[in-house]
């Protein structure tokens, strides 16, 4: 199979969660076979403009869905897309969530802005089976509460039991119902979970990662209990450009996510 040739694409439905961020569910052509972990990434290509990493956000009535922030010269028009529209998508690339690996223990996410995205996956498939699981801690921050994805589907995580959902908005200036001014490592020290048989899944901008690491540190979860997805600009996702070198590792072939004792001796170090 030639990943390097993209297969078609058709994006069926746009649903505008912000004015910034748009989730595409895309109709996948029949070139080959489709399969993905949760936490691997696509590369979406529109034609004549260029090609960018997408981490896949779910599957859904047959379709694959992808929440995209417009930020630069690709992602901008990708979510300008009319439906109907035809794109290419190469993937799915990379490593994701070692989900299968931790029946028993408890799970954390911490996620930050649009870093709910990569991880959202692996929460509905940890909730749908929660029999095999501890519990489920979701720690999501945002600037404004009004930026949260998905609102509807954190209340109905909370609901379910054993799931514990905290939310921090860190530029918010009144106070409001279920919701904690501050940053997401703030809510570490609300988290009701068991340190010594956790797991933690991360995802969000590296300074976050690097702070709740300190946290997590100081509530004694072993370093061997985190695993972290990274971001990093690249053009192949193969690790042929480059681009992307974490030490010895690519981001895009070794990772997205890594076992944080795996790359601990990098991991936020400036220009690395
Ligand atoms: C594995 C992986 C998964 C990703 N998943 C998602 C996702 O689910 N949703 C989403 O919206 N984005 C995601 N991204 C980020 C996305 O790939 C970039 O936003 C995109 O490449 C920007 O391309 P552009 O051509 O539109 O912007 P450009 O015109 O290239 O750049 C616009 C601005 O963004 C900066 N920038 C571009 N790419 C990155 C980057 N990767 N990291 C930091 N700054 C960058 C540039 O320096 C510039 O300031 C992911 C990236 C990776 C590596």
């Amino acid at each position: 199979m030639n990943y390097m040739l993209p297969m078609s694409a058709i994006l069926v439905k746009k649903e505008q969660e912000t004015p910034d961020i748009c989730t595409l569910h895309l109709a996948l052509g029949r070139e080959r076979p489709f399969v993905f972990h949760f936490g691997q990434f696509n590369m979406l290509y529109l034609f004549g403009v260029g090609e960018v990493p997408i981490s896949i956000m779910g599957w859904r009535d047959g379709h694959l869905m992808h929440t995209i922030r417009a930020v630069g010269h690709v992602t901008r028009p990708l979510s300008d897309l009319a439906e109907g529209s035809q794109i290419g998508l190469r993937g799915p690339f990379g490593h994701g969530w070692p989900l299968e690996q931790l029946e028993g223990r408890d799970l954390v996410f911490i996620t930050a802005g649009l870093g709910c995205a990569p991880v959202v996956a692996a929460i509905h498939y940890a909730v749908r089976n929660k029999d095999k699981y501890g519990r489920i801690i979701i720690l999501q921050g945002v600037k404004h509460h009004q930026d949260l994805l998905w609102q509807q589907q954190y209340d109905k995580w909370r609901e379910v039991k054993d799931c514990q959902v905290l939310l921090a908005a860190s530029r918010e200036t009144q106070r409001k119902q279920r919701w904690r001014l501050g940053l997401v490592t703030g809510l570490l020290e609300l988290a009701e979970f068991n340190p010594k048989h956790c797991t933690v899944m991360m995802c969000g901008p590296e300074m976050m990662m690097v702070s709740s690491l300190k946290y997590l540190a100081d509530l004694n979860v072993p370093e061997e209990a985190i695993y972290m997805t990274l971001e990093r600009n690249f053009q192949c996702g193969v690790g042929s450009c480059g681009h992307c070198q974490l030490g010895p590792y690519f981001v895009c072939k070794d990772g997205p996510v890594f076992h944080y004792p795996q790359i601990k001796q990098w991991f936020g170090l400036r220009g690395v």
